[in-house]
C-alpha cells in the first residue's frame, strides 16, 4: 500500500515495506556506530602512557622507601659526626687544662707532675683515636650523601618523565573524549529513528553478543555479515523481502538486508 509521505517540503511516494526496511537499515547504522563506541572506549581505556605512568609512578615510589632508608642512615652518621666532634673539644679543653697545669709552675711534686704527663699522654692517644673514628665518619656520612643524591636525582628523572607520560595520555584522552561525544551525538540521534521495540531487541542482543547485535545480510553471497556462516538456500530465500525481523540461525543476531 502506498502512502504519502511529506519530508522537509519534498513529497515522495514510499511504501509500508520499504519504512519498514528503512527503520531496520537504520539498525546497521546503529550497530556501526556503537562498534565505533566500543573501539574509542576500548583505545580510551588502554592508552599506553596510562599503564606506563603508573608503572613509573610505582617505581617512584619504591626509589622513595630506597631513598628514606638512606636519609635515615645519613642522618644516623651526621649524629655521630656530631657526638665525635663535641667529644674531640671536650678532650680539647681537657688537654688544655692538663698543660696549664703541667707548664703553669703551680705543680712542683715530681710524683704529681708524672701523673699529669701521664694523664696528657693518654689523653693525647685517646684524642687521636677519636679524631681517627670522626675522619671515618665524615667519609660515611659523604657516601651516604652522595648515595641519597643519586636516588633522589633517579626520583626526579622518573617524576619527569611521569609527567611526560601523563601529558601524552591527557593529550591522547581528551582526543578520544572528543570523537567519543560526536560518535554519540550521532549515536543518540540514529537511536530515535529506530522504533522503540526494535531497539530493545537489539541492546539485549548487543549484550549478549559482545557489542555486535546486527549484521548485514548478505543475500548475494547467501551469508551472514556478523558470523559470515552460510545460510541454508530456503532460510535465505525466505529472509529476502521479509518485513519480519530476521535473525541468523547460526549466530542469532539480527540479520537486516541493505535497500
Ligand atoms: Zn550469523
Amino acid at each position: 500500500m502506498a502512502i504519502l509521505r511529506c519530508t522537509g517540503g519534498r513529497i515522495r511516494y514510499s511504501s509500508r515495506r520499504e519504512d519498514n526496511l528503512g527503520k531496520q537499515t537504520e539498525l546497521l547504522d546503529l550497530q556501526a556506530l556503537d562498534s565505533s563506541l566500543d573501539r574509542l572506549r576500548k583505545e580510551r581505556a588502554s592508552i599506553a602512557e596510562r599503564a606506563e605512568a603508573d608503572e613509573l609512578c610505582r617505581e617512584i615510589e619504591k626509589l622513595q622507601s630506597v631513598l628514606c632508608a638512606l636519609e635515615e642512615e645519613l642522618h644516623e652518621s651526621e649524629r655521630e659526626q656530631t657526638r665525635l666532634e663535641n667529644e674531640l673539644s671536650t678532650i680539647g679543653d681537657k688537654i688544655g687544662r692538663e698543660e696549664k697545669k703541667l707548664y703553669g709552675g703551680g705543680v712542683v711534686n715530681p710524683k704529681e707532675l708524672a701523673s699529669i704527663q701521664q694523664e696528657v699522654g693518654s689523653l693525647n692517644k685517646h684524642r687521636d683515636d677519636i679524631e681517627t673514628e670522626l675522619l671515618e665518619t665524615m667519609e660515611t656520612v659523604e657516601q651516604r650523601r652522595e648515595k641519597a643524591d643519586q636516588v633522589r636525582d633517579r626520583k626526579t628523572a622518573t617524576q619527569e618523565r611521569v609527567d611526560e607520560k601523563e601529558r601524552v595520555f591527557a593529550e591522547k584522552a581528551a582526543a578520544l573524549d572528543d570523537q567519543i561525544a560526536r560518535v554519540s551525538k550521532d549515536r543518540q540521534a540514529t537511536a530515535e529513528r529506530v522504533p522503540a521495540d526494535l531497539l530493545a531487541v537489539y541492546e539485549k542482543i548487543r549484550e549478549q553478543k559482545g557489542g555486535l547485535a546486527a549484521g548485514e545480510l548478505l543475500a548475494a553471497e547467501g551469508i551472514c555479515g556478523a558470523c559470515r556462516v552460510e545460510l541454508p538456500a530456503q532460510e535465505l530465500e525466505r529472509m529476502i523481502g521479509s518485513e519480519t525481523l530476521n535473525r541468523c540461525p547460526q549466530c542469532r543476531r539480527i540479520l537486516v538486508e541493505r535497500g
